[in-house]
């Protein structure tokens, strides 16, 4: 399949988002001294199993930036009976997760790689103010790349809307493009149901999955393979 443009996710597909959640949670554990309530790997799953599901909520419209913001660790340090200011530990966790963000293993080179032969965007589901951020940071704010954040558009992945604004944005028609991404759920499910082809960053082996996706990954390398593309 020739595709003319292709469309990256950002969280875990670029960049480690999951790693970074991680470093900045034992940063606070530490600071606030919440490692005298519980150990860091329950602190990890505490607030990701609150925030994902709030997450969800927002996705839905549920509740809006604000309330998600303020409530993902209001409802952590309540969880682990911490009295710590909610507003402090949110604030501090931003700053810390800031400093922990790194490329994934091997994407800076795919992507860029991949730059020189297609036109390329990101399609994130995140705040605006973060992932612009984010995206300073590792030189992806260039005019040649189309940025599509959910915030922006008012819709989230796996929305169809949202895939159909990109569609828009980038100049290509839904079956020309490819997306790569990590998440099942708003990634492949999204990206496939709107008529996009996706590239799959993960270790997953359902079948059923996999068949939704035109090639699924887990090294950076297998992506410049299947474009046929040498550097
Ligand atoms: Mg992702």
């Amino acid at each position: 399949m020739a595709y003319r443009f292709i469309y990256f996710d950002l969280d875990d597909t670029l960049l480690n988002h999951r790693k970074a959640e991680k470093l900045a949670l034992a940063d606070i554990w530490q600071e606030f001294e919440l490692n005298k309530l519980v150990t860091i790997e329950q602190l990890q799953e505490t607030y990701h199993h609150i925030n994902v599901f709030l997450w969800e909520m927002y996705g839905r419209g549920e509740i809006d930036r604000d309330e998600l913001q303020r409530t993902r660790f209001e409802r952590t340090l309540f969880r682990i009976e911490s009295t710590s200011s909610w507003q402090e530990v949110g604030d501090r966790y931003m700053e810390r997760y800031q400093e922990h963000w790194t490329w994934i293993k091997g994407a800076q080179k795919a992507f860029e790689t991949i730059k020189k032969h297609y036109p390329v965007g990101i399609l994130t589901n995140g705040f605006a103010e973060t992932q612009r951020i984010k995206l300073k940071k590792f030189n992806l704010d260039t005019p040649e790349i189309k940025i599509v954040i959910s915030e922006d558009v008012g819709i989230m992945k796996p929305q169809a809307g949202i895939f159909e604004a990109a569609t828009t944005i980038s100049g290509f028609q839904s079956n020309e493009i490819l997306y790569v991404g990590d998440s099942y759920s708003s990634d492949v499910l999204g990206g496939s149901g709107f008529g996009w082809d996706v590239a799959w960053f993960t270790n997953e082996t359902d079948a059923d999955k996999l068949a939704l996706t035109k090639l699924h990954f887990n090294d950076f390398q297998q992506l410049l393979d299947f474009l046929n593309i040498a550097d």
